[in-house]
């Protein structure tokens, strides 16, 4: 599968998972310290009661996502081999607030979050339940504006889940398969029943032996361990399109993580993050410049040089009269379009200097024109000088 041969459209964003690691901010070989270091402050600092950005509680989830899975040695290793699918398919967000305090780090006060954690990873897909495809990835790219404008092509390094090669993803060694567990029947559930007073109580659990997959592995694939997945790094060519925003998500089909029945990866989705630029401004396909000419070309007009986007020369025509804050347009010379022909606009925004350090023959003239437009302001308005 070559990414680079399919083109990326912008879609809206989905639910979807960016690297535990790549969350936290930590090396894959972060000590438990390092890890729960990095989780404190980045929950001090994104904390829904404390920041108000409306990306924030989404950032928060996130985070604590990640750590309460590579907090715990278990889920840690369950990631490292298998990725999302294996974590999600272990493990309900239910499990991992049961195992997992999350207001310990901020008192009482913080104390009830599970609320806010009820959908983490969505619906849990039970084996065998026909779930449709693997955990969909997000990988976070920054881009600069000139970047964002000319597009192209962008490497990028994740790791992933994808299903190993030797056993096809059933997790038993070469010329065995795995079994249906005698102790679930190849349900992944146990029943329990109860008569209390002429009342049935049924409680499902997930089956011990198989841990709910209905199948057990007698003799594993020496290559996943018994997994079916194998978590590796990968370097994949991205296509950005010219023109991508904040905002918008490239979605290269079939780039996410292995599904853990068998069906088909998820995908994976790229979003541009757009860097600030120190002279241009964007407002979706359109740019802002601020030009500053001084007081004597706004009131009798010239001709001007700007450069653009990219750095080329572009004349513009400032009018006679021109006021400060004055903008003038130059048509097609703004952010290409996503998907669509042609481009925004650019908008020199003039601002009209005032001298500061003026000489003594400045000055003299400057009195000079003060001189001369009061008189105009007097003929004007016709009254006397006072
Ligand atoms: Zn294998
Ligand atoms: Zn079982």
């Amino acid at each position: 599968m070559n990414p680079a041969g399919e083109e990326g459209s912008p879609v809206p964003t989905t639910e979807s998972k960016r690297d535990y690691y790549e969350v936290l901010g930590v090396d894959r070989t972060a000590t438990r310290d390092q890890i729960k270091h990095a989780y404190r402050q980045l929950a001090l600092q994104c904390h829904p009661d404390k920041n108000k950005d409306p990306g924030a509680t989404a950032k928060f989830r996130e985070m604590a996502e990640a750590y309460a899975v590579l907090s715990d040695d278990t889920k840690r290793k369950e990631y490292d081999t298998t990725g999302h699918a294996g974590v999600s398919e272990r493990w309900s967000s239910e499990d991992l607030m049961r195992d997992f305090q999350f207001g310990d780090f901020f008192g009482a006060r913080f104390g009830d979050l599970s609320g806010m954690f009820g959908d983490l990873f969505g619906r849990r897909m039970r084996p065998g339940a026909g779930s449709a495809r693997g955990v969909d990835l997000r990988y976070d790219v920054e881009l600069t504006l000139e970047e964002a404008a000319h597009g192209g092509e962008r490497e990028i390094y994740l790791t992933r889940s994808e299903k190993c090669v030797d056993c096809d993803g059933s997790g038993a060694k070469a010329g065995t398969k795995p079994l249906a567990c005698p102790d679930c029947r190849g349900t992944g559930q146990k029943q329990d029943v109860k008569m209390r007073k002429d009342v049935r109580l049924v409680t499902l659990t997930t089956c011990a032996r198989c841990q709910g997959r209905g199948q057990i592995i007698e003799s594993p694939c020496p290559l996943c361990q018994g997994g079916g997945y194998r978590f590796l790094p990968h370097t994949l060519k991205v296509k950005i399109p010219p023109g991508v925003d904040d905002g918008m998500v490239v979605r290269l089909p079939g780039q996410g993580e292995a599904n853990a029945n068998g069906g088909p990866p998820g995908d994976l989705l790229i979003r541009p993050h757009i860097r600030r630029h120190p002279t241009f401004e964007r407002h979706g396909d359109d740019l802002y410049t601020v030009h500053s000419v001084t007081f004597p070309d706004a009131a009798l007009g010239r001709k001007l040089c700007v450069a653009g986007l990219g750095g080329e020369a572009l004349q513009v025509t400032i009018p006679p009269g021109t006021q400060s804050g004055a903008t003038l347009r130059l048509k097609g010379k703004g952010m290409p379009r996503v998907g669509i022909k042609g481009k925004g606009d650019l908008f020199v925004v003039v601002e009209v200097r005032t001298p500061t350090d003026v000489s003594d023959r400045e000055r003299a003239l400057l009195l000079e024109l003060a001189k001369l437009q009061s008189r105009e302001d007097v003929r004007k308005s016709g009254s006397p000088v006072p």
